[in-house]
């Protein structure tokens, strides 16, 4: 359907070599878009581009670490050089420090904000003419339960997440006259490396959220598929600046 068909567009997915990032990556390849990965390790880059030749369209990485504004800027060169241009920016590289606020010190609490916020708004400043030169664009930032609640192991995470959402609403309002959509993804609890080692080392977490979880279960990776297709497409062109959960109903259980 034309609505939600990705084919004749490239995205570039940050983090997008495994967890969530390779699930939304995977759903906009299915719907025929060019795909970029953008992440540090290499043996993950190439795994993921093999699991993406399944969907016969083009795939590359780019060896890219989003903490750094170079590293950013010759991914997007790349991109472009490949493939012509960009039209679909996911902003969903990102990691977590658990400790309690007053343990945080000043290098745990930037690498938090640089690697999950500061990398939306370098990333997104590069794909922002390249997109108004094609007549306009889609970017996903992907926030967290965190943009909305906050947890005793989570201030840098949740400071990175809850500016996450202030931050698309701000693109999405000056980038709308150059007709790219900014929104914001908000995942439930994913089983995903980043939450395998949180299970780890937050005593319960795990059965805590199946006990919150409506839909009785953790996500997985591929739920975020159908949200990213949405959002890339034609059919979201009048959506912009939304934060939307896709958490299995956890954000509405009381
Ligand atoms: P994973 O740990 O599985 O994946 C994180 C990804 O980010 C990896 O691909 C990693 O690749 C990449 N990454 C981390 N640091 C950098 C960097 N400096 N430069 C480039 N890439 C980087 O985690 P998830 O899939 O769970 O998380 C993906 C996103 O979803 C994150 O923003 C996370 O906060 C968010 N999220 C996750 C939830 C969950 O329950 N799992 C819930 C809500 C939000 P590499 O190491 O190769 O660079």
């Amino acid at each position: 359907m034309e609505l939600f068909t990705l084919k004749g567009r490239v995205a570039v997915v940050t983090g997008g070599n495994g967890g969530i990032g390779l699930g939304i990556a995977k759903g906009l390849a299915s719907a025929g878009a060019s795909i970029v990965v953008a992440a540090r390790d290499a043996d993950k880059n190439e795994a993921a581009i093999k699991e993406l030749e399944v969907f016969a369209v083009k795939a590359m990485a780019v060896e890219t670490d989003v903490r750094k504004l170079d590293s950013c800027q010759s991914m997007f060169d790349q991109a472009t050089a490949s493939y012509g241009g960009v039209d679909i920016l996911v902003n969903n590289a990102g990691m977590n420090i658990r400790q309690q606020p007053q343990e945080y010190d000043l290098e745990a609490w930037n690498t938090v904000m640089e690697t999950n916020l500061t990398s939306a708004m370098l990333c997104s400043k590069f794909a922002h003419p390249i997109m108004k030169q094609r007549g306009g664009g889609k970017i996903i930032n992907i926030g967290s339960m965190m943009s909305i609640f906050g947890a005793p192991f989570a201030s840098a995470y949740a400071a990175s997440k809850g500016g996450m959402v202030q931050f698309t609403k701000a693109c999405a309002s000056a980038w709308a006259a150059d007709n790219i959509q900014v929104n914001a993804v908000l995942p439930g609890w994913i089983d995903t490396d980043l939450t395998r080692r949180g299970r780890k080392e937050v005593s319960g977490l795990h059965e805590r959220v199946l006990a919150r979880t409506p839909a009785g279960r953790w996500g997985v990776p591929d739920d975020h598929a159908g949200i990213a297709i949405f959002l890339s497409g034609k059919g979201s062109d009048f959506v912009t600046g939304a934060s939307i959960t896709v958490d299995g109903g956890f954000s509405i259980q009381a």
